[in-house]
């Protein structure tokens, strides 16, 4: 942009005649549900969301009108480098690369052309049975709609591991799951490794301190609630799906996305409540 037009920006910008992208995004507000989910399979079971009720999801996503963004453009809503999320915006993710993500989710994303991010713990990938493979991991990558992050190293219980290991051995492990994973992945499928999904919903305010030295942008919890404005980056509520969000219980969900007031209404429990969760 040449100077005279910055300078007219600039003047637009403080009067306020027309704002910016980082501008908007504060003036706007927004209510994204993040929707999160694990296994997919034929039945409904303990964290599986039965793929034909997926297939639901996103065909009511479609024909109510919504948008599913990537992750990352509502991470970059919050840092100020995009403007606010749209009305009906919502975000789908996927926690633990279980290979009903690549055999169930997949086929669905590409046909809906749907962006996901899926959170991975390296230690199973190729490795446990039930996981994604690495190249499958590639694969969903290469489709253009998949973006893969930091779920830690092994997946820990960190409140657990609190309470057992003396405080330097603790501290070890968790500088350990968070920089080991964000390196495996970044060694492994390439791209940068910022945003951290939080085992069990299990977090702290030490360990976001732990997780901003490390190098992550925004974190992730488990709270039934859409993401808004005024929430940190650092702290973002997810929805964990399970097979009872099914017709009129899911579009009460979605119809948050887009409607800042309500959703301030309904904040959940403050951070030090959160650790309870799961
Ligand atoms: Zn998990």
């Amino acid at each position: 942009m040449r100077l005279v037009s910055r300078l007219v920006a600039l003047v637009l910008l403080l009067s306020g005649a027309a704002p910016g992208p980082a501008a908007a995004a504060r003036q706007e507000g927004w209510s994204v549900p993040i929707l999160l989910y694990h296994r997919f399979g034929p039945a409904a079971a303990s964290m599986t969301v039965p793929t034909a009720l997926f297939e639901e999801h996103l065909r009511c996503l479609r024909e109510g009108g919504y948008t599913v963004i990537p992750l990352r453009r509502l991470v970059d809503a919050y840092a100020g480098r995009a403007a606010a999320p749209a009305p009906r915006s919502v975000v789908i993710v996927a926690d633990d690369a279980h290979r009903s993500v690549s055999t169930d989710m997949m086929p669905l994303v590409r046909r809906y052309r749907v962006p996901v991010t899926l959170f991975v713990y390296p230690s199973a990938v190729s490795n446990a049975p039930y996981a994604m493979t690495w190249d499958e991991l590639r694969a969903a990558k290469a489709t253009g709609l998949v973006d893969v992050q930091s779920h830690t190293y092994w997946h820990p219980n960190f409140k657990q591991e609190k309470r057992r290991l003396p405080p330097a051995e603790y501290e070890k492990l968790v500088q350990s799951q968070l920089a080991r994973s964000k390196a495996k992945l970044e060694k492994e499928l390439g791209g940068t490794v910022d945003l951290l999904a939080w085992p069990f919903g299990v977090w702290d305010e030490e360990l976001l301190r732990r997780a901003a030295a490390a190098g992550y942008v925004a974190t992730f919890t488990l709270v039934r609630r859409p993401a808004t404005r005024d929430d940190r980056p650092l702290a973002l509520p997810r929805h964990l799906l399970t097979a009872a969000d099914r017709g009129p219980a899911f579009a009460r969900l979605i119809a948050g996305a887009g409607a800042p007031a309500v959703a301030v209404l309904r904040r959940g429990p403050g951070p030090a409540a959160a650790g309870r969760l799961r």
